[in-house]
């Protein structure tokens, strides 16, 4: 069985009465992420680290879960067994909206957003005797396509669709979990892997550096009608030289936020957001794909769900909204 949600450990304090407050009751929270070499962990990581700092006056103890990803964090949520999560745009999006994946649970009106986070592009990297240099390469070839429960197979599945193709358009549609497609594409198991991640990432990094493989273009007018219908896609670029790349690589993605549930109470949520944004400096150089993070854009940006009342409280704290 999973841990009790917000656990209260106050049984010592109830019993010793006034001698022990509330400040001694302590809370567990977690967060769900994703593949320990992927952006998501050590998000949650970087997160944690910072309230985990105030533990003596607030009493939230937080810890960073490595999980599936985006769709099974926030089913994990909506159960009750994560406080928190983080998850891809077009999921908060369609989990709120009870649309696509989400069509046969119905609509998660108790999602909350707290904050985007870095932008996740669509990223593809292919051995180079695969020859693959654009998405429409791929096509016949040995893919992993994200392990059921990732954001990553979820949007694959849709852009499977907007280009028309049929599961059996690839030679393999494999579904491992992102920590091992790098070293399956080292070792010819695979052509390529896709997956939607921040930059620099742990996985990426590696993969670019110890294998014969580069990055792949993710374009063509399949690409620019999903970009053109849907408010949660974007163009995207890596930019030249962030990996092994000598120019830039064209793509497309979505946003990474960070979501709750309007079940979780007002104090945890505005503890978790005040220990981020009252050490933004420091939170920004946890992890260098939050170089260009911007508070006033992570609480807007690529968040569909309504905000939930504890981060607008301390939002509205910092003349933000
Ligand atoms: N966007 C990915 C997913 O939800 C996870 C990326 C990461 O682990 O950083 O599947």
């Amino acid at each position: 069985m999973k841990k009790l949600a917000i656990a209260t450990l106050a049984t010592a304090g109830l019993m010793a009465g006034s001698l022990v407050g509330a400040e001694a009751a302590q809370k567990f929270v977690s967060i769900g992420t994703g593949g320990v070499t992927g952006v998501y962990y050590p998000t949650g990581g970087a997160i944690c680290r910072l309230v985990n700092k105030g533990r003596k006056k607030h009493g939230i103890r937080c810890s960073a879960e490595s999980t599936g990803g985006s769709i099974y964090n926030i089913n994990t949520l909506r159960a009750g067994e994560l406080e928190f999560g983080v998850a891809q745009s077009d999921w908060q999006y369609h989990a709120y909206h009870g649309t696509s994946k989400f069509k046969d649970k119905g609509a998660f009106k108790d999602l909350r957003a707290v904050f985007s986070v870095h932008p996740e592009p669509v990223t593809v990297i292919a051995s180079d005797k695969s020859g693959i240099k654009n998405i429409s390469d791929v096509k016949g070839m040995r893919l992993n396509i994200g392990n059921p429960g990732s954001g990553t197979r979820g949007t694959w599945e849709v852009m499977e669709e907007a280009m028309g193709w049929k599961r059996s358009d690839l030679k393999l549609a494999a579904g491992m979990k992102s920590a091992e497609t790098g070293a399956a594409v080292c070792d010819d198991k695979l052509d390529a892997y896709f997956w939607l991640v921040g930059h620099p990432s742990a996985l990426t990094q590696e993969s670019l550096a110890t294998c014969a493989a580069h990055l792949v273009h993710v374009t063509g007018p399949a690409i620019d009608k999903l970009v053109a219908d849907n408010s949660y896609y974007r163009t995207a670029t890596i930019p030249a030289g962030m990996y092994n790349n000598k120019s830039d690589i064209q793509t497309f993605g979505v946003g990474a936020t960070f979501v709750t549930s309007a079940k979780v109470p007002n104090d945890v949520v505005y503890t978790l957001v005040k220990a981020v944004f009252d050490n933004f400096d420091q939170f920004k150089k946890l992890h260098p794909a939050f170089r260009h993070l911007n508070p006033k854009e992570m609480i807007k940006d690529s968040l569909s769900a309504p905000l939930h009342a504890g981060a607008i409280k301390y939002y509205k704290e910092k003349g933000w909204m």
